[in-house]
């Protein structure tokens, strides 16, 4: 437990079950006495959502489709009610079809590849559109990216594309919302096994080759991104914006 964030409000996009990333990433927020507010995408998940997140006293919950604007519109009307001012995003948020997530990058349909930007790549740009204006003193988006964006990776596929949209977004937002003293950043997490992860065939031989291959020989856990989330959205990493940090365990530096 610490201060680093006390006074500051927060809000966390993204958490489907106690696996999720974003859950962690809150966990690190809140353990450093930020304030924060839950968004869950629709009723499937919202029981799940509300039992974790009233384990945080204090927090918000409120729903948030992001395909929907007018749900992002209801989501900052509000933050503004409850919040006044905003502080941090966590944008932790990804979805493609299954059948786009297996077999060959060449065979993506036109609405499978409009779908996974839609919701991995435009949403962030519609939440900081929309929620920009509450950081009245500034602040710090953070988003999750994989080192998919950068490289061909088996079975990864519309979601490289998307990530790598994504990255570009992030570079093309800080620079926008900078003169506001707003930051924004991706974080490059190694393979965790979350509810999206299921998503991608032949995960558990990906968990392998990094275990056998990253130089801290093991693969990454939640919380090492969360805590790397969390010195993001502090006065910590006031001198960085634009930029993709990767937390896999030095995984992506290494050769064949
Ligand atoms: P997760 O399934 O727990 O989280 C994905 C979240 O996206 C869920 O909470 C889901 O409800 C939400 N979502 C999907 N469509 C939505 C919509 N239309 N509106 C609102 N929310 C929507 O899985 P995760 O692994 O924690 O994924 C979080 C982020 O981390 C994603 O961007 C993912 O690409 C990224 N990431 C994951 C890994 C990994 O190996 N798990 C690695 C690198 C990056």
């Amino acid at each position: 437990m610490g201060d680093l964030l006390a006074g500051k409000n927060m809000i966390v996009m993204g958490v489907a079950n106690e696996r999720s990333i974003a859950w962690s990433i809150a966990q690190s927020l809140a353990g450093q006495g930020a304030r924060l507010a839950f968004t869950y995408e629709s009723e499937r998940v919202e029981g799940r959502v509300r039992k974790l997140a009233e384990t945080i006293p204090g927090s918000l919950i409120v729903p948030c489709n992001v395909t929907v604007d007018e749900e992002i519109d209801k989501l900052a009307a509000t933050l503004k009610e409850e919040f006044d001012v905003l502080h941090g995003i966590v944008h932790s948020i990804a979805f493609a079809k299954s059948e786009d997530l297996a077999g060959t990058f060449v065979d993506t349909s036109r609405e499978g590849f409009a779908l996974a930007n839609d919701i991995s790549v435009y949403s962030l740009v519609a939440v900081a559109q929309r929620l920009a204006p509450l950081m009245t003193e500034g602040g710090a988006i953070t988003t999750m990216t994989y080192m998919g964006a950068d490289r061909v990776m088996r079975n990864y596929n519309v979601m490289g594309v998307a990530k790598a949209g994504l990255q570009a977004a992030v570079r093309y937002l800080a620079n926008d919302l900078g003169p506001q003293q707003i930051r924004v950043n991706a974080i490059s997490a190694g393979p965790i096994r979350t509810l999206a992860a299921k998503g991608i065939s032949d995960f558990n031989s990906i968990l392998k080759q990094v275990e056998e291959k990253a130089p801290l020989r093991k693969t990454t856990e939640t919380a090492e991104v969360g805590d790397t989330a969390m010195f993001l959205l502090s006065h910590l990493s006031r001198g960085i914006t634009g930029e993709v940090i990767y937390v896999d365990g030095g995984y992506n530096i290494v050769g064949a």
